[in-house]
This record gives C-alpha cells, structure tokens and sequence, in this order.
C-alpha cells in the first residue's frame, strides 16, 4: 500500500544551514521532539516544507541547498531579507506574538508603528503567499497539508484558492486569546476569515479552542457549534489537542554513562541543598523576574533555609537584537545580584543564573537532580519545560510548581502545585511547601504526571492530529 503523503509546514525547517562554498552546504537536523513526532506518524511519509533560516540570494546556492535538503526530506521556501525583516520580525514577533500572549499590541513609539503596521501586515500575507506557491508545487493528490502556527494564518485560505480539495489542517502552538484581545488586532477579521478556510483548526488547550470560536462569533458573527464554526453551512472543524513530549527520549538518555555520570557530580556539587530548576527563553511571557522575586521573599522569610536551597535559572537567550528584550536581560541581571548579594556567601549565592542554552544530555542531567522545578510562565501555548522535568523525575520524584497561565497546567494540574506568577507571595508559599512536602504526598502528585506525560506522547498528538483531520475531510464530503 501507498502510504498517505503529509505536508508539515512551518515558518521554520527543523535544520540549521551553513553555506560551505558557492554551491555547498552543511546541514544539521535539529532532534526535538517535534520533528521525530511528525516523522514518526504511522503509515504517514512526512515532509517539511519552509524558511531555512538563510538568505541565499543568488540561485546557485538556491538550487545547491534545494538538492542539499531533498536527503533530509525537507523543501525550502526562500524569503528575502525584507520580507523576513517585516514579516518575520515585525508582523510575526512584534505583533501577533504578544499579542496572542496577551501583551497588547506594540505601544511605543505609537505612531511609527501604527503606519508600518500595514506594510507589515503586507509582507505576512505576501510570505504566506510565497509558502502557499511552494506546498502548491510539491502537492499530490490525497496529500494532507498540516500548517504550523501564527506565522501562517493566511496559508489554509491561500491553499484553498490553489485547490478547494486539499485536505488543510492548522494547528497554533501559542496561546489563542480572548476575543477582547484578538479584537484590538486592525487585521483581526481577515486574518480570521483565513484560518477558517482550513478543515480542521487544532489548539493545545478547550480555553484556546474556545476563545478562537467566541472570536469567529462576536467579530465575524458566525455561528459556532460543538464541532467548530459554520459559515453558510460550511464548517471548520476546531478542537483542542494538547501536544506531549517523546517521553522515551529523555528516559533513554539518563541511561547513558556520559549522562549519569553528570547527574553525580551535580548531586555531589549541591549535596548540601535542595535544588530548585528554572529552565526559560529569555521572553517576557515565561515571568522570570516574577519567579526570582518570589525566590527572594521566599529566602526572605525562612532564614532557615538560606544556606539549604539553591536556584537553578536556565535563560536561553532569544531575540537579543531586540531592545524590550535587552531590557527585560538587565532587569533579570539586577534582581539576580541583589538576592546574591543579599543573602549570598563568601562561598555560595542562592542563585546561579546563565544566559545561555544547555545540550540536550545536559539539561536531562540538571532535570533529574532537581528537587523542584518552578514554571512561572504569565502567559505559555503548552511549556515543554514542565512535561521534560517530569519525563526526568522517575527517580527523584520532585515537585512541580506551575503557572495556570500554562497551557501544561490543563494536563498537568493534578500533580503540580498550580500558582498564579503575578502573586508573588502565593509562589513563595508554594516553594516553601514543596521544599516541606512529604514523601508520600510527593510520590503520589508524581505518579499523576508522570503518568500523563508518558502516555500522551508527541507521536499520539501528531497521529491523532492527522487522523482527525482525514476523518473531518470524509464528514464533509458525507455532508455535501
Ligand atoms: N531547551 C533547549 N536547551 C536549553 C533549554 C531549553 O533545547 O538550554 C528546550 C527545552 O528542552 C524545550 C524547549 O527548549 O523543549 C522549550 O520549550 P517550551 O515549550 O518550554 O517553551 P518555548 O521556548 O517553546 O516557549
């Protein structure tokens, strides 16, 4: 049998691309647990369609790292600096995402940005043009086209000029808003109106289903049902399928040598503590000051604990070209050595804060020594974060504090402490109980979300994803 042909398309490709020569590239899949998902679909043959992160300009190097990228089953769309300045950074990172992450919309420097709003709006629906031509060019017959995130909300409209028949799934990795905040977007009709021409519109969580239907209601006012939004008898499918983690990943690697090894020394290294884990980009939703505040009244509060305790903060750095995030990085570097220098000592600070990633083997090691792993995100699509701390803790079986504000805190609620991070001294209460948590009571919230994470894999919400949206497909010809 022919296996079924899916079509993930995304704003990025999973691969970093480093041009060798004139027409030679290096190549480096990136292993996250959403590329080995999406290819690990059963009876599905998976290929990437999107930006490689580059500008190549000339089409020798165009045509070498098309040929490149075919061996690893990926298509490039290739953006030019301009688009990817106003669509990517501008109309993407400086628009929709706070916006969807309930930041508002850009309010500095009002009026510049009020007028180049529409020429970024531009540039987003001519970049989702140019990936519609390309998933067009690769498309078969009985394909299943699966876009990927708020870079492409105009890409099910687009494909569905193209071919009312393509089978278009979208899925929104982000929060999706209330319709009080989506109403505020200028475009926020149009954009709407596109994400509906899709068959099925996937969320992680009900509340982010339901506010998208609430907001094709009240701006578009169209009728939402059960199933999803019906627009002159025609209707798109929307639903909530939370995404998980390739739990297995993680298990395997805290059985390497090299891993374990790293666990001791870290265990040796804070033998005398209790180690608490922040692992965050650098962004303003994921509350990083307001989990170090919370920190310090904590340390504030108990003396006791001072020397007892110690504060792990992982901060990847992300959009560092970007002022608000410049000053959101000195802000954490001011909180961070004013605790220390507060309540550090001639041989320990209560936090060890660093601006930078960590590799995979190494942030398996650091999940799997921590006593309590603290989410404080203000506003998260899913967190990751929490699902890999615990995928960790099969041993250590510690405790998670965790944002309501998290996508994760629908799925992993039972288990975690949940905290609102803007209560800082709700959260200094929750690390005090956590630290103090009895074994058994430990073991039980563990068991509750190590069982979730294990059995709700990224590979069933790809399966599942693509599943829904063949059956969504058959329903409407039954229909019509
Ligand atoms: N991560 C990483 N290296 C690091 C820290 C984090 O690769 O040093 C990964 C982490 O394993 C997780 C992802 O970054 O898979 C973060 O995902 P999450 O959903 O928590 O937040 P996002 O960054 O997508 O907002």
């Amino acid at each position: 049998v022919m296996k079924q042909r899916l079509l993930v398309v995304a704003n990025r490709l999973p691969v970093s691309a480093v041009r060798q020569g004139e027409d030679s590239w290096a190549l480096e899949i990136s292993a996250g647990g959403l590329v080995s998902a999406l290819l690990g679909v059963k009876d599905v043959d998976a290929k990437w369609i999107g930006w490689a992160g580059v500008n190549v300009p000339d089409e020798v190097g165009q045509r070498a790292l098309t040929k490149a990228l075919a061996e690893k089953r990926c298509i490039p769309v290739f953006l030019d600096e301009e688009i990817v300045h106003q669509y990517y950074n501008g109309y993407c990172n400086n628009v929709l995402w706070p916006l969807f992450h309930y930041l508002g919309l850009p309010q500095e420097d009002r009026l510049a940005t009020t007028r180049s709003f529409q020429s970024q709006f531009d540039a987003y629906k001519r970049a989702n043009q140019m990936f519609a031509d390309v998933v067009n060019q690769h498309y078969q017959e009985g394909d299943v086209v699966w876009c990927h995130d708020y870079h492409l909300m105009f890409l099910p409209k687009y494909l569905k000029e193209y071919n009312s028949k393509m089978k278009v799934g979208w899925f929104l990795h982000t929060p999706f808003p209330s319709s009080e905040i989506h109403r505020t977007l200028p475009s926020r009709s149009e954009l709407l109106r596109s994400v509906l021409a899709a068959d099925l519109v996937g969320f992680h969580t009900y509340d982010y289903a339901r506010h998208f239907v609430s907001a094709c209601t009240r701006i578009l006012g169209l009728e939402g049902t059960p199933e999803g939004v019906e627009d002159q008898g025609r209707l798109t499918r929307v639903a909530a399928f939370p995404i998980g983690i390739d739990s297995d990943r993680f298990k395997r690697a805290l059985e390497l040598p090299a891993v374990k090894e790293h666990i001791n020394e870290l265990t040796q290294r804070f033998a005398d503590r209790k180690v608490m884990l922040g692992v965050d980009r650098l962004d303003m939703i994921k509350g990083i000051p307001q989990k170090i505040l919370a920190f310090e009244k904590f340390l504030e509060e108990n003396p006791t604990w001072r020397d007892k305790v110690v504060l792990l903060q992982i901060a990847v750095p992300t959009r560092t070209d970007v002022p608000e995030y410049q000053k959101l990085t000195s802000q954490v570097h001011e909180i961070v050595g004013r605790i220390n220098g507060r309540f550090g000592t001639l041989t320990a600070v209560p936090i060890h804060h660093l601006d930078r990633s960590l590799d995979f083997h190494a942030l398996c090691a650091l999940y799997a020594v921590t006593d309590v792993a603290l989410v404080t995100s203000l506003r998260d699509g899913m967190n990751l974060v929490s699902y890999e701390f615990v995928a960790c803790q099969g041993e250590k079986k510690g405790v998670l504090i965790l944002s309501e504000f998290a996508g994760a805190a629908q799925s992993l609620g039972a288990g975690a402490l949940l905290v609102n991070p803007w209560n800082i001294t709700e959260v200094a209460a929750s690390i005090g109980y956590a630290l103090n948590m009895p074994a058994d009571e430990r073991e039980k919230r563990h068991r509750h979300n190590y069982a979730h994470v294990t059995t709700h894999t990224a590979q069933d919400w790809a399966e599942t994803f693509v599943s829904e949206l063949n059956d969504t497909v058959v329903e409407a010809q039954i229909r019509t």
